[in-house]
C-alpha cells in the first residue's frame, strides 16, 4: 500500500499540467477560455491555490448548448454497438486513470483516499452498467388493439444539462451522464464550482475513448450564471440535477419558460432507526459508516439516530467510544477516515451546528471542535440528549455530524422518523420481521435499507421523496428520463373512420 509521501509526491505529478494551464472549458472538443475570465480552485487540506479554472457564464453555456445541438443527430443515430463500444472504452480509461482521479478528488475536495479510490471504480461500473444497455434502451411494446397495431419506442430527448455537486463529484458525474450518452443524448456538464478538477478528467477520458467532439461539453462556473443560463436554453431539453433541495427549487423556476423535463436529486435527513431486538454490533457498525465516511458529506447518510430508549445508554456509550476514535487527517493518507470539509463556507456552516446544539439544549457526546487550522478539518460530532424538533435534528449539516434521539414505541419511531421535510433514505435494524414489514411500508422515504447500511444497487431506483427530490436514477429509470416514449399506431384494415360534413 503506497504511503502518504508516495501519494503526495504522485498528486504532485498530476497537478503540475493544471497549476500550469488551470482548467479550460470543454466545448466542442475544444479548451475554450471563460468568458468570465477564471476563479480560484483552493484545496480544503491546506487552503493552498490548485489552480486557475475557466470562469463560465450564459456565453459558453449558449456555445456548449449549441455544440450538443449539433452533435446530437450523428451521436443519436451511430448504431448502437458502436456507442456501447465507446462507453466501454470510457469505462476502461476511467480504471487506467482511477488514481489520477482517486488523487486529485481527494485534494480537490477534502475527501480521504479510502472512500475515493473506489469512488473512482464506481464511476467506471456506472459506464458499463449503462454500456450494456446501450442495444436494448430504445426497445418498446407491442400493443395490439381491434383496429390498429400500435408500437412504442424510446428516443433520446436531445442535448441535455447535468448539473453536479461537490461531493464525490466524480462518481456522482458519471451516474448521470453515463445513461445520458447511453441513450443517445448528449451533454453540458457544469460541475461544481468547488471541485472542478475530476470533471475535466473525465471528458478527456472520454474523447481519447473515441467520444466525438461536442458529444460531452463540460462549462465550469458558478451557479447564479453558468449553471441558470444551462436551465434557461431553448436547446437543453432536460436537466439532471443534485444538489440542494433550495437550488433544486430554483432549477424548476429556471426552466419554466423553456417547458425543461427536471430530475431532481436533493437533500436528506435521513433516519437510522435501532430497535432493542437488532443485531447491536452490526447496528452500531452501520450507524458509524453512515454519516461518519466521506466526510458525512453523503446526501443518504443517516444524520438522525433514533435509538430505542431500553439501549440507548449502552449504545450510546460505545458510540462516543468508536466516534473518539475515528482517524481524522490528511486524505491522502490511506489510514485517514475523515479529511476536511469542502469549502471555508462548508466548513463554517458544519462548525455553526456545535454551538445551535447546545443553545437548543443538546449534549456534545464527541467531537464538536475543529482539528488545526491548516484546512478545514472538524472532529466527528455526536450530538444526544437531543428532541427530533431541534434544528440539528431537522436541518441537513451535511458533515460527519450525528444527532442521537430516543424514543420508547414502534409508532413514536415511525412518527418522528418521518417528522422531516426530506424522504431520501432510511435504515432499520430490527430482527422482528413483521415489524420491519409494517414499519418501511410507513416510512417515508425513496430508498429504505433493512439490516443494512447503503449498498448500490445500480438497477435498483435511487431517487427521494417530499424535499428530497424527484425522479428515479438507476437501471431502465435512468433510460425514462433521458428519453422520450413514441407511439405508433398502424391501422390493421379497414375500420370505421367517422365522417364530418359528409351527407
Ligand atoms: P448546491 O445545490 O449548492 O450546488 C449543486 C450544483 O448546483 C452546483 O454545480 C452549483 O453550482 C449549481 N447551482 C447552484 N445554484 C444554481 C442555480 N440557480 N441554477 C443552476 N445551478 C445552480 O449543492 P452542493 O452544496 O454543491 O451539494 C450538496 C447538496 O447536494 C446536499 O444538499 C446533498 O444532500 C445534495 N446531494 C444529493 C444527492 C442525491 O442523490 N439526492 C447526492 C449528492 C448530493
Amino acid at each position: 500500500m503506497s504511503t502518504l509521501d508516495d501519494n503526495i509526491a504522485k498528486l504532485s505529478g498530476f497537478l503540475g499540467r493544471f497549476r500550469e494551464t488551470g482548467i479550460q472549458n470543454r466545448i466542442g472538443g475544444q479548451d475554450v477560455v471563460g468568458s468570465g475570465g477564471v476563479f480560484q480552485a483552493h484545496s480544503p487540506v491546506d487552503k493552498s491555490l490548485i489552480c486557475d479554472v475557466a470562469h463560465g457564464t450564459a456565453v459558453d453555456i449558449d456555445r456548449a448548448a449549441n455544440a450538443a445541438s449539433d452533435a446530437f443527430a450523428d451521436w443519436r443515430d451511430m448504431p448502437a454497438l458502436e456507442r456501447k463500444k465507446i462507453l466501454i472504452r470510457v469505462a476502461e480509461g476511467i480504471e487506467a486513470r482511477a488514481e489520477e482521479i482517486a488523487l486529485c478528488e481527494c485534494w480537490d475536495t477534502g475527501q480521504a483516499l479510502k472512500f475515493m479510490s473506489k469512488a473512482a471504480l464506481r464511476g467506471a461500473e456506472n459506464f458499463r452498467y449503462f454500456a450494456d444497455q446501450v442495444v436494448q434502451a430504445r426497445d418498446g411494446q407491442h400493443l395490439q388493439s381491434p383496429t390498429l397495431m400500435n408500437v412504442t419506442m424510446r428516443k433520446p430527448i436531445g442535448p441535455v444539462g447535468v448539473i453536479t455537486p461537490w461531493n464525490t463529484p466524480f462518481m456522482l458525474s458519471t451516474w448521470k451522464i453515463a445513461p445520458a450518452l447511453a441513450a443517445g443524448c448528449t451533454v453540458v456538464h457544469k460541475p461544481a464550482e468547488a471541485s472542478p478538477l475530476t470533471a475535466r478528467l473525465l471528458v478527456e477520458i472520454a474523447e481519447e475513448a473515441g467520444l466525438p467532439a461536442g458529444v460531452l461539453n463540460t462549462v465550469n462556473g458558478f451557479g447564479e450564471g453558468a449553471g441558470k443560463a444551462l436551465c434557461e436554453h431553448p436547446k437543453i431539453k432536460a436537466i439532471a440535477f443534485v444538489g440542494e433541495s433550495a437550488t433544486g427549487s430554483l432549477i424548476t423556476k429556471q426552466g419554466a419558460d423553456t417547458l425543461k423535463r427536471n430530475h431532481l436529486e436533493l437533500g436528506g435527513k435521513n433516519p437510522v432507526i435501532v430497535f432493542e431486538d437488532a443485531d447491536l454490533e452490526r447496528a452500531l457498525d452501520a450507524v458509524i459508516f453512515m454519516i461518519y465516511s466521506i466526510n458525512g458529506e453523503r446526501c443518504t447518510s443517516s444524520s438522525r439516530l433514533l435509538v430505542q430508549d431500553t439501549i440507548r445508554e449502552e449504545f450510546e456509550a460505545k458510540l462516543v467510544a468508536r466516534v473518539n476514535n475515528i482517524r481524522v487527517g490528511h486524505p491522502l493518507d490511506p489510514k485517514t477516515e475523515i479529511g476536511p470539509l469542502v469549502t471555508e463556507e462548508h466548513f463554517n456552516k458544519v462548525t455553526s451546528y456545535f454551538e445551535i446544539a447546545k443553545e437548543d439544549g443538546a449534549t456534545v457526546a464527541a467531537g464538536g471542535e475543529v482539528v488545526g487550522d491548516e484546512g478545514y478539518f472538524v472532529r466527528p460530532t455526536l450530538f444526544t440528549n437531543a428532541n427530533n424538533g431541534m434544528r440539528i435534528a431537522q436541518e441537513e449539516i451535511f458533515g460527519p455530524v450525528l444527532t442521537s434521539i430516543p424514543f420508547n414505541t414502534e409508532e413514536e419511531a415511525l412518527s418522528m422518523a418521518n417528522d422531516t421535510d426530506y424522504g431520501l433514505t432510511g435504515y432499520l435494524w430490527t430482527n422482528d420481521l413483521t415489524r420491519a414489514l409494517r414499519f418501511t411500508d410507513k416510512l417515508e422515504a425513496g430508498m429504505i435499507w433493512v439490516n443494512s447500511e447503503n449498498v448500490r444497487h445500480l438497477p435498483t431506483p435511487f431517487g427521494g421523496v417530499k424535499a428530497s427530490g424527484i425522479g428515479r436514477d438507476g437501471g431502465d429509470w435512468s433510460f425514462e428520463f433521458y428519453m422520450e416514449q413514441k407511439h405508433i399506431g398502424f391501422a390493421t384494415g379497414q375500420h370505421k373512420i367517422t365522417k364530418l360534413g359528409a351527407l
